[in-house]
């Protein structure tokens, strides 16, 4: 089978990866020169507007699917009009708009922290008012890795988190004083079929996720997972979606979705039975979805900005080395390393060695 997918970034590149053994082929739609996912297919060099491109894109696969949340939804309707397309449109619509995201989550009686959109500088005041200080004033679009936001503690923020977003439509959200921060990965088949992965602790620095791993018995498990049944039939889901909570006081508050595979369920590849990836591909493909249970104990660093050095990271028994062809940058993502580990003890030692020399490679 032929699997189109918008976008050809290290997402693009793990299905791919996942989709070989099943005998699955791959067609890439991505605007820039020389994506990380194109040495795993065919890849189209075109705008995701461009029309001839998509045509031919929708021609070279029999069914469609997509690795970043922002595709345009003109590009949705037109690859849907012409191929199966999962997940479906709607999901992306919710999922690129932060203020939609909080709706259906209301809608749907899922707790958000107090939030209210912000258009005016005059607005911005009034919905300070409601939520109180601190607050965490966003885009309402296109943010990612803690870009296109602004965490306001004293009233004196306002001007500076103003200047720097106001030009965009925005939402103002109350800090949330979590615990801790976990995310929920659903799959759900063609046949309405539905898994969840073990529920994930995550930790970031910077804005970025360092650090993800998966809980065995986390006591939020099952409220995590009604939350996110409910959004997924909610919205018709079709494939792997990603849910990201807050922990607070034994409560959960929901923060964001993700319609597509996750950096926080890479650990997965080696971690769990069947990896988030390959799921996804199954579940697209019309395929019985995998099992979604951890093999043991195991973990994902993120390498950011560059990566260590892969005889040093092969040198840690357990360590398995997922490099994604990037050149080096400050703040990207270019590789991650699935530990996986006897025990919990064995797996917190070989996070601090894998850390360790994550935190030393980085630019
Ligand atoms: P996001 O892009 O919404 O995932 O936000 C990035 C990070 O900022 C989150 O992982 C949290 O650590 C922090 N953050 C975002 N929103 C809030 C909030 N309402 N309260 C507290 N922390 C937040």
């Amino acid at each position: 089978m032929k699997i189109g997918i918008l976008g050809a970034g290290q997402l693009g590149r793990m299905l791919a990866l996942a989709g070989y053994p099943l005998d699955q082929r791959f067609v890439f739609l991505d605007p820039t020169p020389d994506p990380c996912a194109a040495p795993l297919g065919e890849h189209l060099q075109a705008d995701y507007l461009d029309e001839a491109a998509l045509a031919a894109f929708c021609a070279g696969c029999d069914v469609a699917t997509f690795e970043f949340e922002n595709v345009p939804a003109r590009t949705a309707d037109v690859v849907a009009a012409q191929r199966p397309l999962y997940p479906p449109p709607q999901a992306l619509a919710t999922a690129q708009d932060r203020l939609n995201e909080k709706k259906l989550f209301d809608d749907l009686g899922i707790p958000v922290p107090r939030y209210l959109p912000v258009a005016t500088r005059q607005a911005l005041d009034m919905a300070v008012r409601i939520t109180g200080l601190p607050a965490v004033l966003k885009t309402r679009r296109m943010g990612y890795d803690g870009k296109g936001q602004a965490v306001l503690r004293q009233p004196e923020d306002l001007d500076a988190a103003w200047a720097q977003l106001g030009s965009q439509p925005l939402i103002l959200e109350a800090f949330v004083p979590f615990q801790r921060e976990i995310s929920c990965l659903a799959v759900r088949g063609r046949d309405g079929g539905l898994a969840f992965y073990p529920v994930v602790e995550n930790r970031h620095r910077d804005g970025i996720l360092r650090l993800s791993t998966p809980v065995l018995d986390d006591p939020m498990q099952a409220q995590a997972e009604d939350y996110a049944r409910r959004v997924i039939e909610k919205l018709d889901y079709v494939g792997v979606m990603a849910f990201e909570f807050f922990v607070a006081d034994g409560q959960l508050f929901a923060n964001e979705i993700a319609p597509r595979v996750h950096n926080s369920g890479h650990w997965s590849i080696e971690g769990a039975v069947c990896s988030q990836f390959e799921n996804h591909l199954r579940a697209v493909a019309g395929l019985p979805l995998g099992s979604t249970a951890a093999r043991g104990y195991s973990a994902m660093v993120n390498f950011i900005g560059s990566a260590p050095d892969t005889a040093a990271l092969a040198a840690i028994a357990g360590v398995h080395v997922h490099l994604y062809g990037k050149s080096a940058k400050a703040k990207r993502k270019v590789g991650h390393a699935t530990l996986t580990a006897s025990d919990a003890a064995e797996l917190q030692t070989r996070i601090a060695q894998v850390t360790a020399l994550a935190d030393a490679a980085e630019i």
